[in-house]
């Protein structure tokens, strides 16, 4: 018989952080380095725990050079090639602190593994790798990351999406040190009208990392921010590593091609599986699937330099205002105001039994 949860399920719209009690002085006092020892790989990284996204339209070379400056990391996606990234490997040379801070992105296909072995083989310094799949729930992701695992027992993996406890768990043993969480809350998703399948992500992440933290494993909130607020929540809710695609698209270093119309300039931004990116990579939407993402103008933002500043800023005082002398006490000292009702309360008016 099918079941229904009546226990709430919040997104970060549905809360508000609680001020609290704090002896910090300014905002620039506030720590936004972490450092993590990752559970699989053993190995240590020390940074600011946001990322850009895997997508071709944020996950860039450019990108990646950019935001390795303020220490943040990058996922850079998997469409570019060996070559590609052999001549990007020339330009940065020695550059330790992008390599810290960047991630080779993968699919789970056979093609993927090779191509994956031939990168990390021309890219020795790389050190992270990014398993990104739209369903984490499958058998053979769980095989692929096993044997992504063998192959690269001192890399560290990043492994997704998935949106409950019991998954997070399967995949860090498995092999992933971080779970990448988040099924539906893109700004350019559309799984959840597409299949009627998702989660609030605030809960999701909540859940996911209590069980990550209960292994010594770690998670990454993916989707769903649409302001530096949204992603305090993402961190205040337990979140080790925040991913965002939106926030960072449509700046100089997305390298989209800037269209002028009455005026404003825009770059296009569109889902992994939108008809743009798979007639893009594929040459065609394949006729299996329907395409689960959507493609949109956003407003040209110039250099993703402004955009850091601000974002950063505004992490920054979320920890001044409850009292976080370091990004790491952020969810510690969280408490949220839920601040919208239920849906099915709004519409119904009706008594819900819990
Ligand atoms: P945003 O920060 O823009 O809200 O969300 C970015 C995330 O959306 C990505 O990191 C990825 O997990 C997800 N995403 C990107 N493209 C697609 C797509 O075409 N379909 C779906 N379902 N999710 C996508």
């Amino acid at each position: 018989m099918p079941r229904i949860e009546f226990e709430p399920k919040l997104d970060f719209k549905d809360v508000l952080l609680r001020p609290k009690r704090s002896t910090l002085k300014s905002r620039a006092d506030v720590d936004l380095v972490r450092e993590f020892t990752f559970r699989n790989s053993k190995k240590v990284y020390t940074g600011v725990p946001i990322v850009a996204s895997n997508m071709d339209t944020v996950g860039t070379f450019e990108m990646a050079q950019e935001l390795a400056q303020h220490r943040m990391f990058t996922t850079v996606h998997k469409h570019y090639t060996v070559d590609e990234w052999k001549q990007f490997r020339d330009q940065v040379a020695g550059a330790q602190q992008l390599f810290d801070n960047v991630a080779v992105s993968s699919g789970s296909g056979d093609n993927d593994f090779q191509k994956l072995k031939d990168v990390c083989a021309a890219v020795p310094e790389l050190e992270y790798i990014c398993l990104d799949v739209a369903n984490g729930y499958s058998e053979h992701f769980v095989d692929f990351i096993r044997r992504v695992r063998e192959e690269f027992p001192r890399h560290t993996i990043f492994a997704g999406n998935v949106v409950t406890g019991e998954m997070v768990e399967e995949l860090i043993l498995t092999g992933a040190d971080m779970v990448k969480v988040g099924i539906g809350p893109g700004s350019v998703c559309t799984t959840r009208k597409k299949t009627g399948v998702g989660y609030p992500q605030l809960s999701a992440v909540l859940e996911c990392a209590d069980a990550a933290h209960g292994l010594n494993g770690h998670v990454m909130s993916d989707g769903g921010c649409t302001n530096p607020g949204d992603v305090a929540k993402a961190f205040g809710a337990g979140a080790d590593f925040v991913m965002a695609g939106g926030m960072f698209a449509g700046h100089d270093q997305c390298k989209g091609e800037v269209i002028e119309k009455d005026g404003q300039k825009y770059v296009l931004f569109y889902g992994m599986s939108s008809d743009t990116a798979m007639k893009k990579h594929h040459g065609s939407v394949a006729e299996y699937r329907a395409s689960e993402g959507k493609t949109v103008k956003v407003p040209y933002r110039g250099d993703v330099n402004a955009t850091v500043l601000d974002l950063l800023g505004g992490i920054r005082s979320a920890c001044t205002y409850t009292g976080a002398t370091h990004l790491k006490e952020l969810s510690k000292r969280a408490t949220f105001i839920r601040v919208t009702q239920q849906i099915n309360e709004i519409y119904t008016g009706l008594e819900v039994k819990k």
